[in-house]
């Protein structure tokens, strides 16, 4: 958030720098099954970003002191490849990746079944290709893909988008310049069948009204999304020869 920009977001007709609609997505495509040797894979297109997604496990837990008798442990890495910003990112680890991993991590929780698989670890790892903001939530929606790909019991799929505010508007799925130069951003995400949000943070300010047209933005960004995971997942998973015949795919 960088206060008001030089550059104005928002031209004469109300459009975005990429032409959008103030209420509109960015164009997504998702793709599940793309690694050979993860147990479940995800590939996440969301406007400029670029993210994959995979999933290994359950699994034996190493190092062997963190397992837990009672339920699985989840992990969740989320990093950014050094390629994928415009300045290269030094590779490794950084207060970011740590706290974008961290509640991710806490929003999967929410619906993994982990208590089905005592004393196991479930891996998720998703690599950031290419970024133009909303990096974390393409990240998680991929993640959750990569664990339904797996196999993994799950109460729900998490969906997640961001909405926030730009040149004094509320509106929904930054883009790099909006979030850059905009007034507020808000990621969230949501376990969409219960409603529950599972995720939630905010950079920025807006006042209370603003607030909670953002939040509406945001969860209607995401109950999209995640009508793109079902499709997704849907078109990978659909039996095509039901009688059992010359099926020979
Ligand atoms: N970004 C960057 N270098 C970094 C971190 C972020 O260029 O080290 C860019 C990248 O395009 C990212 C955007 O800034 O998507 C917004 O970053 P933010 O921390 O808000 O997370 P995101 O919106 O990607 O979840």
């Amino acid at each position: 958030m960088g206060g008001k920009s030089e550059v104005p977001l928002l031209d004469k007709n109300g459009k975005r720098i990429d032409g959008r609609d103030l209420e509109e997505l960015r164009p997504v495509k998702m793709e599940v099954g793309v690694l050979k040797k993860a147990d479940g894979s995800a590939y996440v297109e969301w406007g400029g970003n670029k993210v994959i997604a995979a999933v290994y496990g359950p699994r034996e837990v190493l190092p062997k002191h963190l397992a837990n008798p009672y339920k699985a442990v989840l992990k969740y890495r989320y990093n950014m490849a050094p390629f994928s910003v415009d300045d290269r990112k030094r590779p490794g680890p950084d207060r970011r990746s740590i706290e974008i991993s961290k509640i991710s991590r806490e929003a999967l929780e929410r619906v993994v079944m982990l208590e089905y698989f005592p004393n196991t670890m479930i891996d998720v790892f998703v690599e950031i290709l290419q970024a133009d903001a909303g990096t974390r939530c393409a990240a998680l929606t991929a993640a959750s893909l990569a664990l339904a790909d797996a196999g993994i019991p799950m109460r729900d799929v998490v969906a997640a988008c961001a909405a926030g505010k730009i040149d004094g508007k509320v509106v929904l799925d930054l883009k790099k310049e909006e979030d850059n130069y905009g007034e507020a951003d808000m990621p969230i995400a949501i376990s969409p069948r219960t409603g529950e949000i599972v995720l939630f943070q905010m950079d920025g300010l807006m006042t209370k009204d603003e607030y909670m047209k953002a939040l509406r933005l945001a969860v209607e960004g995401a109950r999209k999304i995640n009508e793109i995971q079902k499709e997704t997942l849907k078109d990978k998973y659909k039996i095509t020869n039901l009688s059992g015949g010359d099926n020979n795919e």
